[in-house]
């Protein structure tokens, strides 16, 4: 085995674990004088990644300590393998974790750390070796077992933390924000590499993050969460596509905020008409969600000026300020072959796709 733990050769491999289901169902969790969660149904199909999504402080953390037995739950319950855990202490739920904080043993060796959960079980030291090394093997580490953690790199010490989480078997593996302390590419690489990993095991899997770009890369499924509750739970592309909300539409993917007129479940945005996926929202006045590809830059449309222009590789963004009163800034996707040079006169409309409104 090489130590190059960027591009894995072919890897070795933990026999799969094979997948478990795991349910919250109608969790509530209050702390003094909050509600921190507030009725959290969610099911975890075997073997599947699911990503809880949502900005810092709307219950992630908890939802994830109540699933490990960390908290207690207020109200409502929590099933591993169709079993009601609650009165199960979180060293018998058989989980393995991994947290945000690099949290290795300093004083332990690299081996040593990933052999802790088996010294704990008390499994015979040749096969607590056997089992670590293997587990070291299939996070790319398998010749670092002699170092200690301040000789490694946070996104070495990451790995670590994933092959001790990993190296007793567990049935469901936790994942905190695990990559939230790293840098951009490493953030990315390791992220790949805990999916091809989770893949390969069939581990389920719960991964908290507040970065949707990392939750629609890595999961399954993504349940988008807002105030200690689950506002959508869909694949990446229903959520991009299908959000349900404002704030899952604004939270997921870029968009604009466009002024539009609500009439029958249809909005005119733009000058064109098309057909609105929340139904709670009054006739009127709105604003309309729209992705940065559903606009089109044509000869029909509400007039604009073209503000900047960026080639993005494999597609052009634009930014144009329509000529209405306050003057919206909207983003353009487009494809590369058209070029537009900033202070051209230009007309938008839209795609026909539907949108999610809000009252303005
Ligand atoms: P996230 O992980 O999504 O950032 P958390 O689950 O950590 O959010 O926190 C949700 C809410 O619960 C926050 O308002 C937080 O301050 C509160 N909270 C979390 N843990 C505790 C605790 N032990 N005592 C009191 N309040 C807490
Ligand atoms: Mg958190």
């Amino acid at each position: 085995m090489t130590a190059t733990p960027a591009t894995p050769t072919t890897p070795p491999s933990l026999d799969p674990v094979g997948g478990t289901r795991v349910e919250l169902r109608g969790v509530v969790k209050e702390f003094p004088g909050l509600r921190a969660l507030d009725g959290v149904d969610l099911v975890l199909d075997p073997g599947e990644l699911v990503v809880l999504l949502g900005p810092s402080g709307c219950g992630k953390t908890t939802a994830l300590r109540c699933l490990a037995g960390l908290e207690e739950v207020t109200a409502g319950s929590i099933h591993i393998a169709d079993e009601d855990v609650s009165g199960v202490p979180t060293n018998r739920r058989d989980l393995g974790m991994v947290f945000q904080q690099y949290s290795l043993f300093p004083h332990l060796t690299v081996m040593e750390n990933v052999e802790f959960g088996l010294r704990m079980r008390k499994v015979p030291a040749e096969d607590r070796r056997r089992r670590s090394q293997e587990s070291l093997d299939l996070v790319g580490l398998g010749e670092h077992g002699k170092r200690y953690a301040h000789q490694l790199s946070g996104g070495q010490q990451q790995r670590v933390a994933l092959a001790r989480a990993l190296v007793t078997r567990p049935r469901v593996l936790l994942l905190d924000e695990p990559l939230s302390a790293l840098d951009a590419k490493v953030r990315a690489g390791l992220r790949d590499e805990i999916r091809r990993i989770q893949t390969e095991l069939g581990i389920t899997t719960l991964f908290v993050t507040h970065d949707q770009e990392e939750a629609l890369a890595v999961a399954d499924r993504v349940a988008v969460m807002n105030e200690g509750r689950i506002e959508q739970i869909g694949t990446p592309e229903e959520l991009y596509s299908t959000p349900v909300s404002p704030f899952v539409a604004g939270f997921v993917g870029l968009t604009n905020r466009l002024p539009g007129t609500l009439s029958r479940g249809m909005v005119s945005v733009l000058g064109a008409t098309v057909s609105v996926l929340n139904h709670n929202v009054p006739d009127g006045e709105v604003t309309a969600f729209v992705r940065p590809e559903d606009v089109i830059l044509g000869p029909e449309g509400e007039s604009a000026s073209v503000l900047t222009s960026s080639f993005l590789g494999s597609l052009r963004r634009t930014h144009v300020q329509l000529d209405l009163p306050d003057h919206p800034i909207v983003v353009v996707q487009h494809e590369v072959s058209d070029v537009r040079r900033p202070g051209e006169k230009v007309r938008l409309t839209l795609r026909d796709h539907a949108v999610v409104v809000e009252k303005r």
